[in-house]
């Protein structure tokens, strides 16, 4: 079985988070395991959230 790991990274999870992926109108509500630093990163980018591969992401479901 594949180690678990961030999703944007090679990392071990530090937390499942709840998180809005969007782009334009489309919405999807996931709960991703992320690192420690990358956790920390999404958190700073509050609302606007962070761009990854052309949607974004932050945390929370709305
Ligand atoms: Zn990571």
């Amino acid at each position: 079985m594949p180690r678990p790991r961030c999703l944007w990274c090679m990392e071990p999870p530090y937390e499942d988070v709840a998180v809005l992926k969007w782009r334009g109108e489309e919405r999807e509500r996931l709960t991703v395991p992320l690192c420690r630093k990358h956790f920390a990163r999404l958190k700073e980018a509050g609302p606007e959230g962070r761009e990854q591969k052309g949607w974004r992401y932050k945390v929370g479901w709305w």
